[in-house]
């Protein structure tokens, strides 16, 4: 039973008709990383490293972080790793680093806006990132991406970042991407698509910034849906906008480990799905009872729906695939 268990697990997300998904586990921790692989992870497709700065009461220096990246490289073996720029604001407030009091965090200097103006952070995080490509037996696992990005110019500039970093360290390139977490890079997703490698869709704030609630309101927790066509409706145009320049899209918010989000994300074309490893086995089961068709089918019948109740009431009704 077990071992069978096990089996199935390890098998790709790969529907009847033969479409196949990508699946990352959500993981910060080098230790994290052979139970993400037990529950079928195919890599990290989110590696949050605000918890490097979260957990402990000073800032990481540059060969702290480089030793975390490094072991993250190695429990993989060779798996893809995508790691995120230090994502801090919002919901994520670290004393330590001592930043302005804000009215609106969430509307803030948060993420890659804050990064653009603290070198001082930026900085050795991508120092730590390049050595640790640079020594990594798979030159092609690591990934960067940027949290919060809302314009084109963000990009250019922290690519330039990297780029300058890279070049001093000698080290290879490795593909660059944003989250589009931000309604307005969802909606400029075909020209964002022209300066990066590749998209990561943060569905958590994502939803949040397209229905203006706070993630973090308990009275408005049961609104905060990721199903509200609203929010499916920006994700079809953000893999619209990255299919016209031939680029990869992943989700790594919560929608990803829903079994019935995981459908309506594949239906809608994204390529990978990443979320918390206990997620894994059932969203991969559903997949697989799947038909890639109908899950398009679906899809469609989604973004035409007007309540996200309307969304999860067609669960009940998709046949996505005859038992
Ligand atoms: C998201 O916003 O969906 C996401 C994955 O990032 P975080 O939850 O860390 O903000
Ligand atoms: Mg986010």
């Amino acid at each position: 039973q077990r071992a069978e268990e096990a089996a199935q697990r390890a098998l790709p997300a790969r529907t009847r008709d033969g479409h196949t998904v990508a699946i990352g586990a959500n993981v910060n921790r080098p230790d994290q990383v052979p139970l993400a692989l037990a529950q079928g992870a195919e890599g990290v497709g989110l590696m949050r490293t605000e918890f490097l700065f979260l957990e402990r009461g000073d800032t990481p220096t540059e060969e702290e972080q480089f030793e975390t990246y490094r072991g993250m490289l190695r429990a993989l073996e060779g798996r893809p790793l995508i790691v995120r720029a230090l994502d801090i604001g919002g919901d994520k407030q670290v004393a330590h680093l001592a930043l302005p009091h804000e009215e609106n965090p969430f509307l803030g200097v948060r993420g890659a806006r804050l990064l653009l103006r603290r070198p001082d952070l930026l900085e050795p995080q991508l120092r730590a990132l390049y050595r640790a490509a640079k020594e990594a037996p798979n030159h092609e696992a690591l990934q960067i991406m940027f949290p919060m990005i809302t314009s084109v110019p963000e990009v250019t500039r922290l690519r330039a970042a990297c780029e300058r970093v890279r070049a001093e360290l000698d080290a290879p390139a490795v593909p660059l991407g944003i989250m589009v977490e931000v309604p307005a890079a969802a909606a400029m997703a075909d020209i964002l698509a022209e300066h990066v490698d590749f998209f990561s869709i943060g569905t958590n704030d994502l939803t949040q910034y397209t229905l203006a609630i706070d993630r973090q309101n308990p009275d408005l927790a049961a609104e905060a849906e990721g199903l509200h066509p609203a929010v499916l409706r920006l994700i079809r145009a953000t893999v619209e906008g990255a299919r016209r320049r031939e680029r990869w899209v992943g989700v790594c918010g919560g929608l990803a480990g829903e079994p019935l989000g995981a459908a309506l994300l594949t239906g809608l074309g994204v390529n990978e799905l990443s979320m918390t490893p206990r997620d894994i086995p059932a969203v991969k089961a559903r997949l697989r009872g799947s038909d890639a068709a109908a899950l398009r089918d679906l899809a469609d019948r989604a973004l035409a729906a007007g309540t996200a109740a309307e969304v999860r009431a067609l669960e009940g009704t998709a046949r996505e695939g005859t038992p």
